[in-house]
């Protein structure tokens, strides 16, 4: 293809999508497609969607109708592809074109690597589906970023290293949509992390559904845990700071725990989801822990690195669940004293178990655990937030602030901060002092400027909001 064309990708949901979305974007510029922001310009446009929860999917459809109106305001001058990639194309495929006609091309998480052949299918055919899951190496045939593009990303990146899972929690449709857990060789996740440490990357954060279940092959021919994969990576030349999600509580082994303590790039947060605080509601969810061995692990994981916060996801109003069930809830979040939380009203998700189960609870009963969980949640961010003060930490700069004279940059608990700094300093790491704390970010001045020689731990710790 030699003439080239404005591509606008738009990406729903998680972390793995906004990094599937560079991938594909990735690809597609070595078929002469060049991203645009602006989606009224774009030749393709492509919406890499989210199912999680029914909210996500349903934000698909009203973006879909913006989109056709732009692909028809343009129809005089041009030919506008729509594509709909990620969970949503996976689970409803040749739906979404019934339901959205002006879609040409629809494919699922597994079908990326196939997306110039697919393309062309769509310009030839006016219509491409690809749902099927994948028997050859995607992440092989996916192109790698330009330094260029790199740089334009900035000093943090996140890099797959696990998809899919086996776990059939009973309300997710991860399972359905990704299919099972499935790790990259070593190898090549160590050779795209190199590509990107040279082009100016600092931080990176290994990610997968559930990425403590890592088991790649090793160059030495034998599944390496996640544990060797952080110890390795920690050792690319220019990477400082590491850090891996989502976690499930199951998967947290001995030898991951350790590294904890041991990585010193391995940064102290950690989200570990653990979804409810009652016995009998993590049964019913099928989450193969219980609030004790998720407590004992808070404690290990505490007691490896004293300095460790951290932050997790809840759903409340999952199918039979009773104002004591979510009394336990509520308790587990003074209990452990996270740093932050994500919560959400149980969403029952077509074709799985949990929206099968009767006593599905009622949405005003959700609404009004859901407030109750959030203010708890949010006290306790605050009180982490407010032990932060006067501490310095080290900062990863990542773009310039609000104000002029201001960058921004993230704490090693992946806090905001925003601190008067030279422009220079974005992409490098520099101590600050904290100053002022905020509701969603904190204020800072610099404690020393320059790249360190070796601290990626907070140069001084901060202890975790524990209790009131
Ligand atoms: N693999 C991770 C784990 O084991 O917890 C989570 C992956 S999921 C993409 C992210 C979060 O979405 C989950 O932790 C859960 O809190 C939430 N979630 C998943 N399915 C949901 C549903 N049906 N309704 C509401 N929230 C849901
Ligand atoms: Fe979904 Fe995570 Fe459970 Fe897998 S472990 S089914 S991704 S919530």
């Amino acid at each position: 293809m030699s003439q080239s064309r404005k591509l606008y990708v738009k990406s729903f949901g998680c972390q793995m999508n906004v990094y599937d979305s560079r991938r594909m974007a990735d690809t597609l510029a070595s078929h002469g497609y060049v991203e645009t922001a602006a989606a009224e310009d774009a030749d393709l446009i492509i919406l890499n969607t989210c199912h999680i929860r029914e909210k996500a999917a349903e934000k698909v459809y009203s973006e879909l109708g913006r989109v056709r109106r732009l692909k028809q305001a343009a129809a005089a001058n041009r030919r506008v592809l729509i594509a709909v990639a990620g969970c949503v194309a996976q689970a409803e495929g040749e739906e979404i074109i019934r339901r959205a006609p002006a879609v040409d091309l629809v494919f699922g998480p597994q079908s990326y690597h196939r997306l110039p052949m697919l393309l062309a299918r769509a310009e030839r055919d006016g219509r491409a589906v690809d749902t099927d899951f994948a028997t050859e190496d995607k992440f092989a045939h996916l192109a790698p970023p330009s330094a260029a593009a790199i740089r334009a990303r900035g000093a943090c990146a996140f890099v797959t290293v696990q998809e899919g899972c086996d776990k059939f929690c009973t309300f997710c449709v991860v399972p359905y949509t990704r299919g099972a857990e499935l790790s990259r060789p070593v190898q090549s996740i160590i050779a795209e992390i190199e590509l990107l440490a040279k082009a100016g990357v600092r931080e990176v954060t290994l990610i997968g559904q559930n990425v403590n279940a890592y088991h790649g092959m090793g160059p030495d021919g034998r599944p390496w845990s996640l544990a060797r994969l952080l110890e390795r990576a920690g050792v690319v030349p220019g990477i400082e700071r590491l850090r891996y999600t989502t976690s499930h509580p199951h998967d947290m082994e001995d030898e991951l725990i350790a590294a904890h303590r041991d990585l010193p790039k391995l940064m102290p947060q950690l989200h570990l989801p653990v979804q409810s605080g009652s016995d009998r509601i993590l049964a019913a969810m099928n989450r193969s822990h219980t609030r004790a061995d998720y407590l004992s692990l808070v404690e290990r994981l505490r007691h490896a690195c004293p300095a460790l916060a951290l932050t997790s996801d809840f759903i409340v109003g999952f199918p039979g669940e009773s104002e004591d069930d979510f009394a336990a809830t509520l308790s587990l979040v003074a209990e452990v004293g996270f740093s932050g939380a994500f919560s959400f009203k149980y969403s029952p998700r077509p074709g799985t178990p949990g929206a099968e189960m009767p006593e599905q609870i009622d949405e005003a009963v959700k609404s009004e655990r859901l407030q109750r969980l959030q203010r708890t949640i949010d006290e306790r961010q605050a009180a982490f937030n407010r032990s932060c003060l006067g501490r310095t930490f080290d900062v990863l700069f990542e773009r310039p602030g609000r104000h002029s004279g201001q960058l921004v940059g993230r704490s090693p608990y992946l806090q905001p901060v925003q601190a008067t700094a030279p422009a220079s300093l974005i992409g490098d790491i520099a101590a600050v002092t904290i100053t002022e704390i905020a509701s969603n970010s904190l204020f800072g001045t610099l404690a020393a400027v320059g790249p360190r020689a070796a601290a990626t731990r907070p140069a001084e710790t901060v202890l975790v909001a524990t209790g009131a």
